[in-house]
């Protein structure tokens, strides 16, 4: 374990008032009969009373949310669309903000400290209060437009911490990395014309949004090369993963070298998730933290700060990141391998989902690892492209 390993100091971030956020019923037409939403509190709640019950809390350092200003809301999005927000918040029973996206009376308090939770993390980071921590923020936030939030998303919570980071805590450059199953569209198009942020989004190919996240969407202007899309095929498990993991996301992070890395963190890119048709497992999303935790040491002296995004199967969410983030918490479950042997009595007949091949022949994920993404060097690869960049 490296010097800065060893002293990392894990921050952890909720706060009750998460769990109270309503996103409504969705309804269709009229012969079917409206359910609620496929976001809810459930799968945080479990994982929140997962880690108080380990003592996992005891270990980490609680990270307090506090409010957003206006001031930090409008570095992304517009004053009608906060306005919106506010009146529907303030009317009798809430109501829709946008497409799947549903607050009730009081929601925007809610959103606001959702988006402040991330602010406040990355703020401890910098201080060095902390050096990585995870925060279980709810209503997520990497679908929301600069004009309008939609699936499920309210205010861009991840993107907003980028440039509050650039803005006020002396970041020159940061690195966004989103492995929630859907395409991180809000991000993007927060940072489509900037190098200062360099944003890699892996997600189901053509799942949600629909038309969003192809790999020709590389940013514009200044911009160009810093947006990388990886587009992977429905069934998917760890071996395409790490194998983006290993031909993208870690040489760009190494070309950006970013002052903080932060995650979109969905997990519902989980084997069990019903809105997804990935196979990653908690294994999995450990190897993939284990990764970036690494890069955060080597390059921006361990400043790594993850943001809840989706992930609504309630047995996978849990567990995931119970043992994403805790051994102690995995023998307290009874698990000796370190692995999924702690929910073993029933995942035993998932093995295959754990051992799912690389899908490396997948034309969009050929074209991501493979094409060069640099103006100044259009005929080059990737890696050496990369390399003309650091230079
Ligand atoms: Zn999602």
């Amino acid at each position: 374990m490296s010097a800065a390993a060893s002293s990392s100091k894990t921050g952890y971030l909720s706060h009750e008032l998460y769990f109270w956020h309503d996103s409504g019923l969705e309804t269709y037409e009229p012969s079917f009969e409206p359910r609620g939403s496929q976001e809810s509190p459930e799968s945080k709640r479990r994982f929140h009373s997962l880690v108080q019950v380990t003592s996992l809390a005891d270990t980490l350092i609680a990270v307090k949310p506090r409010e957003a200003s206006d001031e930090e809301i409008l570095r992304f999005h517009t004053e009608e669309y906060l306005k919106r927000v506010k009146d529907v918040s303030d009317g009798p029973i809430g109501g829709r903000i946008g497409h799947e996206l549903h607050i009730s009376h009081g929601g925007y308090r809610i959103a606001n400290l959702s988006l402040g939770g991330v602010l406040a993390a990355v703020e401890a980071a910098f201080a060095g209060t902390i050096s990585n921590a995870y925060c279980l923020v709810r209503p997520p936030g990497h679908h929301a437009d600069r004009d309008g939030g939609h699936g499920f998303c309210v205010f861009s919570n991840v993107s907003l911490a980028a440039a509050h980071a650039i803005a006020k805590l002396g970041a020159k450059r940061v690195a966004v990395v989103d492995w929630d199953v859907h395409h991180g569209n809000g991000t993007e198009q927060h940072f489509w014309g900037s190098d200062q942020v360099l944003f890699v989004s892996l997600h189901q190919d053509k799942l949600y949004p629909l038309n969003t996240g192809g790999v020709e969407s590389v940013g514009e202007g200044a911009g160009r090369g810093f947006n990388l899309n990886i587009p992977l095929p429905p069934g998917s498990g760890f071996g395409a993963y790490e194998y983006a993991f290993q031909q993208v996301v870690l040489p760009a992070l190494h070309a950006h070298r970013p002052d903080i890395i932060l995650v979109s963190s969905g997990f519902d890119c989980s084997f069990l998730d019903p809105l997804g048709r990935m196979m990653l497992t908690s294994d999995c999303f450990r190897s993939m933290t284990r990764m970036l935790k690494g890069a955060a040491e080597e390059l921006c002296g361990g400043k790594l700060v993850m943001a809840h995004e989706g992930g609504s199967a309630r047995a996978s969410a849990a567990r995931a990141r119970c043992e994403r983030t805790s051994p102690r918490a995995v023998k307290t479950w009874g698990c000796q391998r370190g692995d999924d042997a702690c929910w073993a009595s029933w995942s035993e007949s998932c093995t295959s989902y754990v051992t799912t091949p690389p899908v490396v022949s997948y034309a969009p994920l050929q074209a991501a690892t493979a094409r060069c993404t640099c103006p100044t060097a259009a005929s080059r690869c990737w890696r050496s492209c990369l390399a003309t960049r650091q230079a």
